[in-house]
C-alpha cells in the first residue's frame, strides 16, 4: 500500500524513464493498493473493471517490467500462482495458510538475527532472505496433537 510522503508507484516508474501509458497506470494503482499479494488473474480481474480494454497479457507484461524496475517483487507460495506485491519499504516474511491460501505477513527480530548468524558462522555477509512457513490453523476440525 502506498503512503503519504512517499513516492507512488507510478512516480518510480516515471523516475526510473518507463513509458506509463494510461493502462500501465490502472495496472500500477491496483498493484499499490492490494493488500493480499494477488496473482496475475486476479490483478488482472481488478484492473479490467477499471479499464476494460486491459487485456490479461497486457498485465503479464506490465507486471514484468515493473519486476524488472525492481518495484515489483513476485512471490511463490507453492500452490502454483505466481503472487506480485510492491517491494515493501520494511522487510516482511510470510505465513501462507495452506487451507485458505491466506497471507499474512510478519517479522520477527530473533529470526531476522539468527540468519545473519548462520551466514557468519558460513563465511558470509547475509544481504537477503526469504522465508515461508506454511501452516493450518490451530483451530481446526483436527484434534490437535
Ligand atoms: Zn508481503
Amino acid at each position: 500500500m502506498s503512503k503519504p510522503g512517499l513516492q507512488t508507484l507510478e512516480e518510480q516508474c516515471a523516475q526510473k524513464g518507463m513509458r506509463m501509458t494510461d493502462q500501465r497506470r490502472v495496472i500500477a494503482q491496483v498493484i499499490e493498493q492490494a493488500v493480499d499479494h494477488p496473482d496475475v488473474e486476479e490483478l488482472y480481474r481488478r484492473a479490467s473493471a477499471i479499464d476494460a480494454r486491459i487485456s490479461l497479457s497486457t498485465v503479464y507484461r506490465t507486471l514484468n517490467l515493473f519486476e524488472e524496475a525492481g518495484l515489483v517483487t513476485k512471490h511463490d507460495f507453492k500452490d502454483g500462482r505466481a503472487r506480485f506485491e510492491l517491494i515493501p519499504d520494511e522487510h516482511h516474511d510470510h505465513l501462507i495458510d495452506i487451507r485458505s491460501g491466506k497471507v499474512i505477513e510478519f517479522r520477527n527480530e530473533e529470526i531476522e538475527a539468527i540468519q545473519e548468524v548462520i551466514a557468519k558462522r558460513l563465511g558470509y555477509r547475509l544481504v537477503d532472505h526469504r522465508l515461508e512457513l506454511y501452516a493450518v490453523p490451530l483451530k481446526s476440525d483436527e484434534p490437535h496433537k
